[in-house]
């Protein structure tokens, strides 16, 4: 097997004196889109901040490529390939949809995405493109926030909760960029609420209960019994 992309290994991650992730070990090829779902609560968006550097834990804990990541600044681990897109779109509210776009090409690395491709892949960003982001819809806000973090170029896209508030329609239209994504060769994490739409766009799924991996497997092989069990926990299945 090829050496992996990402690996955290024993991950912990406390705010002050609480603890929020207890241990997490944690696999990404290069290429996978991978889910992480879970609880409220559950440390999936710890865990996401973990990586991008906006929770600070052990440099050893977190590997990308390799070389130890873990606690670096989140520029420098934007300038060495992974980009979130934050939970609740967190854009720029006085700049124009462009401008916020710009933004993520700040710590720009050679790559395909520039604002013609995101253009291309959301036309109905070109067309708002001097519109304020925030005068927008939910949907085509979380549109700009994803092509934000594809400016900078990442080898890795790390999405939290792009479906968050969105009706179903939108969410899928959100997704159905996700193929484009990778096939430019991008590995992606997302940590995603809606299990049926993390079950049907990635290869593998992380349910994380209470800090710690309850299931790990290949997304079309995990059973829905398996799911609401790591889900919920034990007592919750036979409850
Ligand atoms: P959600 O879906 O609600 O975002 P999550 O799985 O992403 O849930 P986290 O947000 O990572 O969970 O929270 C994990 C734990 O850390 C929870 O117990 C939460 O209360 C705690 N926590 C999260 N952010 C902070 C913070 N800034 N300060 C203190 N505790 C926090």
């Amino acid at each position: 097997m090829n050496s992996p992309l990402l690996t955290t290994h024993g991950l912990q991650a406390f705010y002050g004196d609480a603890q929020a992730l207890f241990g997490i070990d944690f696999t990404l090829a290069a290429g996978e889109l991978v889910a992480i779902i879970g609880a409220n609560g559950a440390g999936k968006s710890t865990f996401l901040k973990s990586l991008a550097g906006l929770v600070r834990v052990p440099r050893e804990t977190i590997r990308f490529k390799g070389e130890p990541i873990g606690g670096l600044p989140p520029g420098g681990i934007v300038r060495r390939g992974l980009a979130m897109v934050p939970e609740g779109r967190r854009l720029f509210p006085s700049l124009s949809v462009e401008e916020n776009l710009r933004m993520g090409a700040t710590a720009a690395r050679k790559g395909p995405w520039n604002l013609q491709r995101l253009y291309a892949l959301f036309p109905i960003l070109a067309e708002k493109r001097h519109a304020p982001g925030t005068s927008l819809s939910g949907g085509q806000q979380q549109m700009v926030a994803l092509g934000r973090a594809l400016m900078s170029n990442p080898e890795v896209l790390l999405c939290d909760e792009l479906s968050l508030g969105l009706a179903p329609i939108v969410i899928r239209e959100i997704y159905a960029a996700m193929p484009t994504i990778t096939g430019e060769g991008m590995t992606v994490v997302i940590v995603e609420q809606d299990v049926t739409m993390a079950r049907q766009v990635s290869q593998r799924i992380y349910c994380f209960q209470e800090g710690r991996v309850s299931l790990e497997g290949k997304s079309g092989e995990l059973t829905r019994e398996q799911i609401s069990q790591a889900y919920f926990g034990i007592e919750a299945a036979h409850a």
